[in-house]
Order: C-alpha cells, then sequence, then structure tokens
C-alpha cells in the first residue's frame, strides 16, 4: 500500500477547534495560493460539531488560504508525520472575511500599531492533563510524575522545536495528570499561531502514545482547572519594551497602566471571548489559583492580571523581562480571539487614558467583598451566560468586532448556552473535555 501525503489547511475558530480541508502535498504550489473552500456556516461550528444556528445557511463561497510562515511539518516515529498550516479566511474577491478570527487579531494589531506605534509581544503558557500517566498521591511538582510521564515531555519539546517554536519549559503541575508547557514570547500574530501549534502538537504526540492532551479548562466541577495564561508586554517603534517604570505603582509605565486598566475595565465582557465555554467559569471559582475579581496584583497568582517578577541585574534586562500575565483565559478560546479581545480592550484604555484604582492598602484576599468592590474591584462574571451579555451590552465591542461578527458571535455562543442547558455541572466538563 502506498500513501499519498496530505497537508492539513486549517484555522482555529470561534470554537477553539482547528478545521479546514486537507490536500495533497504535491498539489501545494497552486493551493498555497487559492486555499481550500469553505461556507459561511462553517464558522458556526459548535464546539460539539453541529451547527445549531446560521445566519448563512447553505449559501456562499470562501477561501481558507495557508499562511506559509504557519507552516508545520513535523516528523512523528515510524514514519508518521503531522503536516498542516494556518491560514486566513478570504471571500472569493480575495479580500480578508469579516468574521475571520485570524483577520480579528490582525485588526487589533494593525489598530494599535496605527493609532500608538506600538507593537505586541506575548506567550501563551498553557496546562493540560495528559492521560499517560497514573495520578499518584503526591504527584504535583513532583520529579516522579516528571519522569512516568516517559517519552511525551522530550518528544513533545523536539516536535515544538521542529515546528519552529522555542520551547521554555515543561513541567508537572498542580492538578492530577497535569502538565504545562511554556514557549518564548514572539511578535504579533506569530504568537497566536504559536499557541494553537503548541495545543495540536500536544495531541499530536499524545495521540502517538495512544493518548490524549486535554486541554479543557475542567476537567470535573470540583477539579483543578487548565488555565491558558497569557504574557504579554509592549514594544515601541525602535523595539524598546514600555511597560515598566520602577518609581511607579506596580512597576507600571503610565502607558502600562492605560492598557491594564483597559482590560479591567472590560473584563467582564472580555471574558466571553477568553473563558469561552460554560465550564470556564467552573475554573474561575475560589480556591484554585485561578482569578475570580477584575483585579491586577503583583506576582499574585490569583489575579486576573499578574504583575510578573523580573530577576534582572540591570534596569535595561529589568524592562525587557518586565510583563503583564493575563490569567482569564482557557484553550476553549481561539488564541487569534483572544489575543484581539485584549489588544483591543488595552487600546481602549490607552485612548481614554484610565487609570488603575490605587494599589490596596492590605493583602486583596484578606479584604472582604464589600471592601474590594470599595476599592474599584469587581466580581468576574459566573457564568458564560453572564459574560455573554456582558460583551452583548458592551457598546466598544462593535468597533473590535464589526456589527456583523459581534452578533454572529453572540449567536455562536448563545447557541452553545442552549446545547448544554440542560446537562449537570459534571456532563458538561465531560463533554468539554471530550473536544479540547
Ligand atoms: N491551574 C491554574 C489555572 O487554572 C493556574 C495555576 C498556576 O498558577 O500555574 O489558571
Ligand atoms: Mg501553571
Amino acid at each position: 500500500m502506498q500513501a499519498e501525503p496530505l497537508i492539513f489547511i486549517g484555522i482555529c475558530d470561534l470554537a477553539g477547534i482547528v478545521r479546514g480541508k486537507a490536500v495533497p502535498v504535491r498539489e501545494w504550489g497552486a493551493r498555497s495560493r487559492k486555499g481550500v473552500g469553505l461556507t459561511h456556516s462553517n464558522i458556526m461550528m459548535s464546539a460539539f460539531g453541529p451547527i445549531y444556528e446560521t445566519p448563512f445557511g447553505t449559501l456562499g463561497d470562501l477561501m481558507l488560504v495557508p499562511d506559509p510562515t504557519a507552516r508545520v511539518e513535523v516528523a512523528l516515529a515510524e514514519g508518521a508525520t503531522e503536516r498542516f498550516c494556518l491560514g486566513d479566511i478570504l471571500t472569493t474577491e480575495g479580500e480578508n472575511w469579516e468574521c475571520c478570527p485570524r483577520h480579528f487579531l490582525r485588526r487589533a494589531l494593525a489598530r494599535l500599531e496605527a493609532e500608538t506605534g506600538l507593537t505586541f509581544l506575548s506567550a501563551f503558557e498553557q496546562e493540560f492533563v495528559y492521560t499517560g500517566v497514573e495520578d499518584r498521591p503526591g504527584a504535583t511538582y513532583a520529579l516522579d510524575s516528571f519522569r512516568r510521564q516517559g517519552a511525551f515531555g522530550e518528544t513533545f519539546l523536539a516536535a515544538l522545536r521542529q515546528a519552529g517554536l522555542e520551547p521554555d519549559s515543561f513541567l508537572p503541575e498542580y492538578g492530577p495528570r497535569q502538565f504545562e508547557v511554556t514557549i518564548a514570547p514572539k511578535p504579533g500574530l506569530r504568537a497566536a499561531d504559536e499557541a494553537v501549534i503548541q495545543r495540536e502538537m500536544a495531541r499530536a504526540v499524545a495521540r502517538h502514545f495512544g493518548q490524549r492532551a486535554i486541554f479543557a479548562p475542567m476537567l470535573e466541577p470540583q477539579g483543578i482547572g487548565n488555565g491558558t495564561h497569557i504574557h504579554f508586554s509592549l514594544r515601541d517603534a525602535a523595539d524598546r519594551p514600555v511597560l515598566y517604570d520602577p518609581k511607579r505603582a506596580y512597576g507600571l509605565s503610565e502607558l502600562g497602566e492605560h492598557f491594564a486598566a483597559g482590560i479591567l475595565d472590560h473584563l467582564p465582557a472580555l471574558a466571553a471571548v477568553t473563558a469561552p465555554a460554560v465550564a470556564s467559569y467552573y475554573r474561575l471559582t475560589p480556591n484554585r489559583w485561578a482569578p475570580t475579581w477584575t483585579n491586577l496584583g503583583r506576582q499574585d497568582r490569583g489575579a486576573s492580571l499578574r504583575v510578573c517578577p523580573i530577576f534582572a541585574p540591570t534596569a535595561e534586562e529589568a524592562g525587557r523581562q518586565f510583563n503583564l500575565e493575563f490569567r482569564v483565559a482557557d484553550a476553549a478560546a481561539s488564541p487569534y480571539m483572544a489575543l484581539g479581545a485584549v489588544i483591543f480592550a488595552g487600546l481602549d484604555g490607552l485612548r481614554r487614558k484610565l487609570r488603575l484604582p490605587p494599589p490596596p492598602q492590605r493583602d486583596f484576599w484578606e479584604m472582604s467583598e464589600a471592601e474590594r468592590c470599595a476599592a474599584g474591584v469587581r466580581p468576574l462574571p459566573r457564568s458564560l451566560d453572564e459574560a455573554v451579555e456582558r460583551l452583548a451590552a458592551t457598546e466598544a465591542a462593535r468597533e473590535w468586532f464589526g456589527e456583523r461578527f459581534l452578533d454572529v458571535y453572540l449567536r455562536f455562543k448563545r447557541a452553545e448556552l442552549r446545547a448544554v442547558a440542560s446537562l449537570s455541572a459534571a456532563e458538561i466538563c465531560a463533554r468539554y473535555a471530550a473536544v479540547y
């Protein structure tokens, strides 16, 4: 028997799932220019598969055109090769389609640069459950747990490197069978492409070992969450870091304060994009090292925005290391949508010159809920439903998405809410765990 080498052309869509079509590698020359056909309703494919609702019906054609900078070809053992290329959804006239997630991020980056001259640097730190290791008491962070996952970790990191990423670390995390992978930051769109590649390579390598890498936000309602933490900083036109000012509160420059304040101001609505599953909200609950309030904290892993530590011999190096970590995201979100939404919200903070509330006088977690509210902080939405309605009521989101795309996104999320409305929390977790 022979095998015809195929390459999968895909987009990480509104459900955070890479969907597309495979074509023969020998046709790549022509395919890399014209892509593969899609219909508008493809974007309405839910996390669980079915199209529950679509404003587009059965009409229309679009092209999914691969971006050669996001092509991955990684040899796995026994002759198997993981071969895919991420791309953009274009109209048949060759314009970017208004509902393309990758275009959403491109627009956010372009708007940021046009209005401020700033570029965006980020890295996704992702947690997942690897099924190929037995859960044992005491396994958290343990060398023994690292050892018992066998060849998965080293094969996974080699695959990332072969895919053009720079792996930074791999560790046994806090949850049962939970691991985490970090990679080096990259500018602009590339960071989101790499977040997608990171997830897909974990899945591909796990599958090679007869296992799964599960990125679902929560595998059971009372479990430990899988977060996708987005570390970011901003650079000026000369590539100088601009977030850091050691003389100011939190070490944040004035510009950094505006950007962070924009994110926090819009956070309840942003959550509908960055934590977009019904199960996401089982993670965003107390005592899980996951955020529950719209707060910024210095080196606080319970905060929504964490000011990360620096460990640097010079002020210049400190400025380069200084970054913020956005912790309200998980892997049900398309990285393009999550990053785009964070940038649009931050940019809104820059435009409005928003300020952060003064740093709390005492430990945030010792304060009562009323004291936290008085300190200018709000609870995060408690459900996807709440977050979606906040997004629908956010005037600025009309500009971020455009009227059409916002309507599409809201319909998409409301249909997902209806699809699981009759299920118990445990059933909901199981359903998302089967997908992500
Ligand atoms: N698992 C936690 C989350 O759901 C994060 C733990 C950590 O700080 O790495 O976000
Ligand atoms: Mg972690």
